[in-house]
């Protein structure tokens, strides 16, 4: 529903209990309706931006497309990654010259030489059913500094399912450590 339909059907007629607890319901999806969007649209400027990040999740979400991920259920009922194979889908790459020069090096690899940026084609993105609608969503990770403080730090990963049709995000994955673990965004041997 717009806005302008919305008012005109709330100013019109003398209201009662009966429409005001609609009107609030209306309001409340309306409002859950627009957080979903917001998330959705903060991971999708995400994924064009964070190539560029100096240090990899240190203050802002590190968030990326994956070709492929494993993960086991040893810990609890929720998936513990082991690895991901991470990459920016170069047309979402809001710098492509640059980050194809590969101009980051990554910290958890040491300082021996700058390590390309991981780019790869929007069509090896991973997708899944989305666990609202069915149709197929996007597997995207997010890795971060959760936790920063002189008694230890937190690293974390989530992997979302985020479903451009209904905008559902869903967890399917995650991991914590108290240390860096970029070198798990790969797939192992490569
Ligand atoms: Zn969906």
């Amino acid at each position: 529903m717009d806005l302008r339909s919305f008012f005109e059907y709330i100013g019109a007629g003398a209201g009662g209990a009966g429409k005001h607890d609609a009107i609030s319901g209306t309001v409340r999806a309306m409002r859950e309706q627009a957080q979903q969007t917001l998330k959705a649209l903060e991971l999708l400027e995400a994924l064009r931006t964070s190539w560029n990040q100096p240090d990899p999740g240190k203050g802002t979400p590190y968030v990326f497309f994956v070709r492929d991920y494993t993960g086991d259920w040893l810990h609890g009922t929720e998936m513990r990654v082991t690895w991901c194979d991470a990459f920016f889908a170069r047309g979402f790459v809001s710098d492509l010259d640059r980050a194809q020069e590969g101009v980051r090096s990554f910290p958890w690899e040491g300082f021996k030489k700058p390590t390309a940026v991981p780019l790869g084609d929007f069509r090896e993105a991973k997708q899944e059913p989305c666990y609202v609608c069915r149709k197929l969503a996007y597997v995207v990770g997010k890795y971060w500094q959760s936790c920063d403080s002189p008694d230890g730090d937190t690293w974390s990963l989530e992997l979302l399912l985020l479903c451009p049709d209904c905008l559902h995000v869903e967890r399917i994955g995650r991991r914590s450590e108290g240390y860096r673990f970029g070198h798990l965004l790969k797939r192992p041997g490569r």
